[in-house]
């Protein structure tokens, strides 16, 4: 195998479909995930090559994308692993990609820090769910200069169909937690309905439907109220606990922009309050079944 273009890490529920829509686009990627299981299930895949964080950001001819859950872990990852740090792995030139859901303005530092050592960063998470990662047809929300976008816009046009560059280091990152505020409201707002509804005797599909041919319709009412909730499955891929994080974003970043955010800080309430309630690693359409339990 040729030196790999593009180092991956973070092998979860996107990492894996994003991971294979860049091998399957032809792109050599090499790759990384702290846990050794998902390690070793992806290793199977033809043209992939196993390696450490350090080593990857060494060896990563162009770009290494991170996929992982917050600012915390990539923050770690980058600067405070010591000698494995991949800040002192990256080669002057090459790119860094943020695509997980991370702080906005944890992000920007980055890539002033980045900037300094001749690296750029570019912010580009991902909207969509495990389906879409596997279609490929993602969108895309990108912060950072023109010049480092075009270079990576090949591997994003190999990941999803909607590629919008929003602004600069970070802004890519501040939708992406707008956006998810804008969704998880919704979602809340579908639950309490739904249940209310049932317990007049109103049939939970039939309200649903309603809601789909009516003004409430929204993204949990198209796609994730049959799929999930009212079949019991409750198994999106997309955990409860990383929706509650990217709601607590959001919320500190309408706070910091000096935004009146009541609507937003009780949001984040009700979502804290489930992920208090559920078992650990509760999927995020088991607000559902945590609205429905609730006294
Ligand atoms: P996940 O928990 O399934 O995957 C994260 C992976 O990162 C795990 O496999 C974990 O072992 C790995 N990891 C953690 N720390 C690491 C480290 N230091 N080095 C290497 N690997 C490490 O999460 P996910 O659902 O794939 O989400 C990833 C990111 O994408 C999150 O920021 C999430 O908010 C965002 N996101 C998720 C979805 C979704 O539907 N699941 C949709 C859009 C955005």
């Amino acid at each position: 195998m040729t030196e790999p273009t593009v180092g991956f890490i973070g092998l979860g529920q996107m990492g894996v479909p994003m991971a294979r829509n860049l091998l399957r686009a032809g792109f050599p990627v090499a790759g990384f995930d702290l846990n050794p299981q998902a390690l070793a299930l992806f290793s199977q895949q033809p043209n992939f090559m196993a390696m450490a964080s350090a080593q990857l950001a060494a060896q990563a001819s162009d770009a290494l994308i991170l996929m992982l859950p917050d600012s915390n872990v990539v923050d770690r990852l980058l600067w405070q692993d010591g000698s494995a740090a991949v800040s002192q792995h990256l080669r002057r030139g090459k790119l860094l990609v943020d695509m997980g859901s991370s702080d906005p303005v944890r992000s920007r530092d980055n890539a002033a820090r980045l900037a300094d050592l001749g690296i750029a960063f570019v912010d580009a998470p991902v909207s969509g769910g495990v389906k879409r990662a596997v279609d490929g047809s993602l969108s895309i929300m990108i912060g950072g200069d023109k010049p480092a976008i075009e270079r990576l816009r090949p591997m994003f046009q190999a990941l999803g169909k909607t590629l919008v560059h929003v602004g600069a280091a970070g802004a890519g990152h501040a939708v992406k937690a707008l956006n998810n505020y804008v969704s998880a409201a919704g979602l809340l707002a579908v639950c309490e309905a739904l249940v209310a509804a049932e317990k007049f005797g109103i049939d939970a599909h039939l309200v649903n439907q309603v809601f789909n041919a009516s003004t409430g319709k929204n993204n949990t009412t198209e796609h994730k109220v049959e799929a999930f909730m009212l079949s019991d499955t409750f198994n999106s891929g997309f955990a409860m606990a990383l929706m509650r994080k990217d709601l607590q974003t959001a919320q500190g970043f309408i706070e910091r922009m000096d935004t009146p955010g009541d609507f937003a800080a009780a949001c984040l309430n009700g979502w804290a309050q489930a992920e208090m309630g559920l078992d650990k690693g509760a999927d995020h359409t088991a607000m559902y079944r945590f609205v429905k339990k609730a006294p």
